[in-house]
């Protein structure tokens, strides 16, 4: 298939265009190179620098290119930053997503992938958290997120759009050395702590270790990029066979305390922590149940806490300063 990757110089997007070349399949790139970086396009995709927000230029990439599908990841991601400025979010994102979906739609692609988040469940009626859960966007970037799968329901329902929105946990690991996750700022406790490892910071902040969790500290659900990319794939060869939505998770929860554990076992450092006051808008845990892709598509993930971090780590000690290194 043709698949045009939006966001795909960004850390998810990247690892996923790369697997879709690895697999076969042809892949145009499109990104602003907000956060994105050029160098982690893969080698063998089709480049077009641009912004969603320029609607004529999605539709010449449209008209030029012809994909089967589109997958979707360009997008603000930080929950915080939402916090902070909501229009940013519920403006861009929205209107961003709804300029692609309108053309991909206008040019007759069947099949979308919509890169959605773990962020709609503020308030879980039960551990770990099913697909069919009930939604509550935790913030401004979880409702932009929400508004476009309710967006892809009614393209399917009117148009025949099929999509999937398949909605991470936490995304963390390398892809291979050459091919991990950089952010600026970084906000992510597994960058931030293997960068205390490298010696770039002098130790990682707990935010709070009052949460009523075992040791106090807050669960994720840590799930390995490259099994990410896995579920996109299979999503993508099942959608004939209809739309659907899928939490992505290991199913497998770790505290902020259990993850710098492994992170030294890892890395042989030290790795100094102290506890800080809590970050606003973290609930105490967050754990995907994935039946659903696992029965219904086979989806097996392949990456426990330790083998992230051992990719992880191999990514930030070849790449020390990132893509600029290369
Ligand atoms: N966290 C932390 N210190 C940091 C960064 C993150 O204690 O410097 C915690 C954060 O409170 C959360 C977990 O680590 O419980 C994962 O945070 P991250 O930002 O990586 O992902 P999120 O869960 O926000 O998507």
């Amino acid at each position: 298939m043709k698949v045009l990757v939006t966001g795909g110089a960004g850390y998810i997007g990247s690892v996923v265009a790369w697997e879709l070349i690895r697999q076969g399949d042809e892949v145009v790139v499109l990104d602003n190179l907000y956060m994105g970086h050029r160098e982690a396009v893969p080698a063998g995709a089709a480049f077009v620098e641009g912004d969603l927000a320029d609607r004529a230029l999605v539709e010449r990439v449209m008209a030029e290119h012809r994909p089967d599908a589109v997958m979707h990841f360009a997008s603000h991601t930080l929950v915080g930053e939402s916090m902070a400025e909501p229009s940013l979010y519920l403006r861009d994102n929205v209107v961003n997503g709804l300029n692609l979906i309108e053309s991909a739609v206008g040019h007759g692609v069947r099949r979308f992938i919509l890169s959605s988040t773990a962020n709609l469940f503020d308030d879980p009626a039960e551990m770990p958290i099913k697909s069919s859960e009930r939604i509550v966007p935790g913030s401004p970037y979880g409702e932009s997120k929400h508004i476009l799968e309710r967006i892809l329901y009614w393209m399917d329902r009117i148009h025949g759009l099929r999509y999937a929105a398949l909605r991470y946990f936490n995304a963390c690991g390398a892809a291979h050395e050459d091919l991990g996750e950089e952010h600026h700022p970084e906000t992510h406790l597994i960058p931030l702590v293997l960068q205390v490892a490298l010696g770039q910071r002098e130790k990682i902040v707990i935010f709070g270790d009052d949460y009523p969790t075992p040791d106090g500290t807050c669960i994720r659900d840590y799930i390995h990029v490259l099994d990410l990319a896995q579920a996109h794939i299979l999503a993508l060869r099942a959608l004939d066979a209809g739309s659907r939505t899928y939490n992505l998770g290991n199913g497998k929860g770790y505290s902020v305390k259990e993850v710098i554990e492994t992170a030294r076992a890892v890395t042989g450092h030290p790795i100094p922590a102290e506890v800080g006051p809590r970050r606003p808008g973290d609930p105490a845990e967050l754990v995907a149940d994935s039946l659903a892709i696992r029965e219904e598509l086979g989806w097996e993930p392949r990456y426990d806490l330790r083998a992230i971090l051992e990719s992880a780590w191999a990514w930030h000690k070849k790449h020390p300063q990132g893509y600029g290194d290369q």
